[in-house]
């Protein structure tokens, strides 16, 4: 058994500092036991801890990471801004850079306001659908998470499914009546919410690729559908590509399914490791944001220099010729050796993917698309695979809702030597049955 002492006393300390210890709820370990290891540093697909263990990361700080830790020209970039200053409040040439990178490679892309993290981008876009529109309710899907935004912290997923609330205290109720929460994937129920609603409704949210409570593939028809039924009725339909982004291919899902939403949200990726989020949409619907147009938003921080230098390394190397096709043959490769396992020893176990991101469902059911087909009974299983795979050198983020992310730092020596780690741990966690 490998020491974790110096993890469990320094999460001793910041549980003296922080609620639970720790600074964003879903660290905390608490769905799968144990304390959280503290991370000390990363390099290319490794990470190691304060006791010096050394893991194979699929985490890749829950998405961000996608060429892997420490890109030495990301690293070089973020290097570069720093010798100049952090911050000026000011416009550097960096937010410039960023934007042409990613303006000129999305064909659903007009203009785009930066800030810094995927809720502040999913929460502006909302007040833009609202702006716009003159309208107020939304509706969002559950299963999906935007963030902590207070309109849309209504059974949201993650984080909140593993505490098993369904919704935030803090949340006023006149807030969450706003918004309308419909299963995924059923046509009827927007129907009828729509025919319910129709002059009130300003934005219908969803992640194209629902990633934050297993992964929920949708019918292409079902977005299909939404995109008609909003144009129709005058709803801005909102993307919020903040994993799917940049992930699933350079134009994230609206360019993998060729749907061009009005608004899209992004984050994670896009900031290269650091704290940026984005909205985007036509020209003409920008203009609606402040200062051209009535809709305020504003950040001190937002557009910042370090954090769009490092931006604009990882999506430049994002654009290299194949960038995508590799990442996602490394993750079927992950996935067919473990397959090949599981299935030979019939157990009840499927791997999800889109692109390269993974998702490990205790169930042989061959879809999952709304996340009351998830059988929280059957978290029992990851809790198991989750210590196993510590043991054995993979780290996967602590929750079973949560899906895995290979990167570009992934070798195929990695992903073999990863799968054979889960084939044991898996061998471990349907043994206990
Ligand atoms: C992570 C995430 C967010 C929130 O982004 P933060 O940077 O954590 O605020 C919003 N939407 C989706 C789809 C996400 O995955």
């Amino acid at each position: 058994m490998i020491s974790r002492d110096k993890s469990a006393s320094l999460f001793e300390t910041a549980n003296q500092y922080f609620p639970g210890g720790v600074n964003s709820p879903v660290r905390a370990f608490r769905s799968v036991g144990g304390t959280p290891l503290f991370i000390e540093k990363g390099d290319g697909p490794y990470i190691w801890d304060a006791d010096g263990n050394k893991f194979i990361d699929f985490c890749c700080s829950w998405g961000p990471l996608i060429l892997g830790h420490n890109n030495p020209k990301v690293r070089k970039n973020i290097i570069g801004a720093v010798e100049n200053g952090t911050s000026f409040g000011a416009p550097t040439v960096w937010e410039n850079k960023l934007a042409e990178t990613i303006i000129s490679n999305h064909r659903y892309l007009e203009k785009i306001r930066f800030v810094s993290s995927g809720t502040e981008a999913a929460m502006s876009a909302i007040r833009l659908a609202r702006g716009v529109t003159g309208r107020s309710k939304i509706i969002k899907f559950e299963g999906c998470y935007h963030g902590h935004v207070d309109a849309l912290l209504v059974k949201a997923g993650s984080g909140l499914a593993t505490l098993g609330t369904s919704t935030s205290a803090g949340v006023p109720e006149a807030y969450a009546r706003e918004t309308i929460v419909l299963p995924l994937n059923d046509r009827a129920a927007v129907e009828q919410a729509i025919e319910d609603y129709k002059d009130d409704i300003a934005c219908v949210a969803i992640e194209p690729i629902p990633a934050n409570n297993g992964l929920l593939i949708q019918d292409i028809e079902f977005l299909r559908f939404l995109r008609e039924i909003t144009k129709r009725e005058g709803i801005i339909l909102l993307f919020d590509e903040v994993i799917s982004g940049f992930r699933v291919g350079f134009e994230g899902a609206a360019g993998l399914y060729d749907i061009q939403p009005d608004v899209l949200a992004f984050g994670k990726i896009i900031g290269g490791g650091m704290p940026v989020g984005a909205y985007a949409s036509s020209a003409e619907i920008m203009a609606h944001v402040a200062p051209e147009g009535d809709v305020y938003q504003a950040g001190t921080l937002s557009g910042n220099p370090v954090a769009m230098a490092a931006g604009t390394a990882q999506l430049e190397a994002c654009l290299e010729e194949g960038f995508y096709e590799e990442l996602e043959r490394k993750t079927k490769l992950l996935i067919d050796t473990i397959l090949t396992h599981t299935k030979a020893k019939g157990y009840q176990f499927n791997m999800f993917h889109r692109g390269s991101v993974f998702w490990l469902a205790f169930s042989d059911k061959i879809a999952i698309r709304k996340s009351s087909e998830i059988d929280p009974d059957s978290m029992k299983y990851f809790t198991v695979l989750h210590k196993e795979l510590l043991d054995r050198g993979v780290y996967i983020g602590p929750s079973g809702y949560e899906v895995g992310f290979v990167s570009a730092a992934h070798s195929d020596e990695d992903i073999l030597a990863s799968a054979e780690a889960f084939k044991a741990a898996l061998d471990v966690a349907f043994s206990a049955e």
